[in-house]
């Protein structure tokens, strides 16, 4: 079983890939998270990167869809949840030659569905651990000592672009290319819808239940 789970920022689509991989056995593959690694060990991959992510610009399709591919080669993985890939049509059709080439398929793409409202309160109070990647919110779930991570002990911090100020840049970028996708994929025959409000393990079980679907 593999799919794409897309959404705009703050839609829950890295929390909830991370809780599906864990139950599904399927590789999680996050092209935000493979991007913050590589500004982290300061690769040259890292360093092209780094402007766009502070701003909350997609990177050019060029790097990432590079990026991706050489994940794929190197990883071997049978199924996989793709979490923030594509995020433009042009990618949407890359993806389909990129698997074709690694011999893989995917089932379903998946959107979950969240209120303005309620991405903008996620987004802005999110906290995330610096070492080891563990998400907070400093309302619906704080760390027990604030600014320490209660999983690893490592520093929660804000990331660089959940301020207010990329937040609207991100939410943007999201409207003018990502939410096409929902198009792409209705027409694909492949798209399924999620109502990514409530309780995290709620959206789990009714992501769960659509995958059954296919
Ligand atoms: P995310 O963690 O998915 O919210 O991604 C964080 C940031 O990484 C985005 O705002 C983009 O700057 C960059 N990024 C992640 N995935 C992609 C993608 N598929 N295409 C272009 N940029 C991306």
């Amino acid at each position: 079983m593999s799919f794409v789970l897309f959404g705009p920022p703050g839609a829950g689509k890295g929390t909830q890939s991370v809780m599906l991989a864990k139950h599904l056995g399927a590789l999680h593959i996050s092209t935000g998270d493979l991007f913050r690694a590589a500004i982290k060990n300061q690769t040259p991959l890292g360093q092209q990167a780094k402007a766009f992510l502070d701003r909350g610009e997609l990177v050019p399709d060029g790097i990432t869809i590079g990026m991706l591919k050489e994940h794929f080669q190197t990883t071997k993985t049978k199924s996989f949840i793709l979490d923030g890939f594509p995020r433009n049509v042009a990618q949407a059709e890359a993806l389909k030659t990129l698997l074709l080439e690694v011999g893989l398929k995917m089932d379903q793409a998946v959107f979950l569905e969240v209120d303005q409202a309620q991405l903008i309160e996620r987004l802005t109070g999110r906290r995330v651990c610096k070492n080891c990647g563990e998400v907070y919110h400093v309302r619906t779930r704080p760390s027990q000592k604030e600014g320490v991570c209660d999983k690893c002990g490592g520093s929660v911090v804000q990331r660089n672009d959940d301020r207010s100020e990329v937040i609207e840049n991100r939410l943007v970028t999201y409207e003018k290319s990502t939410a096409p996708l929902r198009d792409y994929y209705r027409e694909s025959g492949c798209y399924f819808e999620v109502n990514g409000m409530g309780e995290m393990s709620e959206i789990f079980q009714r992501i769960l239940k659509i995958l059954s679907k296919k």
